[in-house]
């Protein structure tokens, strides 16, 4: 599922094909995936504009077409972008294709189709309605603070709101969470600063290190939980076998030994 580190990818994959061209036309192959537009709307509102920059917020990505015009997407659980050179060579499962003049494509794929694609007129205005916290990697240690002395529950639930933190999902996590040492089941309000503070720089470190590694499984350090994870899978630290437990409506996988709960 995209999580931060891989929505910046998209975006730094989107700034690199897709930026400037003239948009020719708009395919939309499944309208279930557009939300608050028709498929007639969308493709009007962009033919012969140019996507002129782009910005992510949490794992929303915002392409601006003009001013007052920005194509908003979310890649839900399977959610990709693929540019190529011609239409023929479109992904299976592509939901939506721009069509740029010089025929080159940019598909965005998502098999499951929980992915969302939409025109707005304001970004602000949308990360408000949507209520949607600061982003993981904008926020400050006073900000971060703030946020977690607010708020009740465990520190993988909190994490795990986009509501007060946006970007980070369920794999990464877990992985903030081995590299603080915490049980993901730990209550907020027993965190002391010191923990707050280095809960913090792991969040910062895992995920701009994720996006280094583009985010491909193959490229994630040995040393962290994400290589292992899973039934049978040991801790890269203390060869324990790790544990999973669902915590925060999510499946977290973590190790007993090394991340104890603190209370
Ligand atoms: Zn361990």
């Amino acid at each position: 599922m995209p999580e931060l580190p891989d929505v910046e990818t998209f975006k730094r994959y989107f700034d690199a094909s897709s930026l400037h061209q003239r948009i020719g036309h708009v395919d939309v192959r499944d309208a279930y995936i557009l939300k608050g537009i028709s498929a007639r709307e969308l493709a009007r509102g962009l033919k012969g504009r140019r996507f002129k920059s782009t910005h992510r917020h949490g794992k929303h990505l915002f392409v601006r077409a003009n001013s007052h015009l920005w194509l908003r997407l979310h890649f839900g659980m399977t959610g990709s972008l693929h540019y190529f050179k011609h239409e023929k060579q479109a992904p299976k499962h592509t939901r939506v294709l721009f069509v740029f003049a010089n025929a080159c494509c940019l598909a965005f794929e998502d098999q499951r189709k929980f992915g969302e694609i939409g025109l707005i007129e304001n970004v602000n205005e949308f990360l408000e309605k949507r209520a949607l916290g600061p982003d993981a990697l904008d926020i400050t240690l006073s900000q971060f603070t703030e946020i977690l002395g607010k708020h009740r529950g465990s520190v993988k639930s909190i994490l795990l709101n986009q509501k007060l933190i946006a970007g980070i999902g369920n794999i990464y996590a877990d992985e903030i969470l081995f590299r603080t040492r915490l049980h993901p089941a730990t209550q907020i309000s027993a965190l002391k600063a010191k923990t707050v503070s280095k809960l913090f720089r792991a969040t910062r470190y895992i995920l701009k290190k994720a996006i280094e590694a583009k985010p491909d499984m193959d490229r994630m350090p040995k040393s962290w939980l994400l290589p292992h994870r899973g039934k049978g899978g040991k801790c890269p630290r203390c060869g324990h076998e790790l544990k999973s437990a669902t915590i925060g409506g999510r499946t977290a996988w973590f190790c007993v030994h090394c991340q104890r709960q603190t209370s």
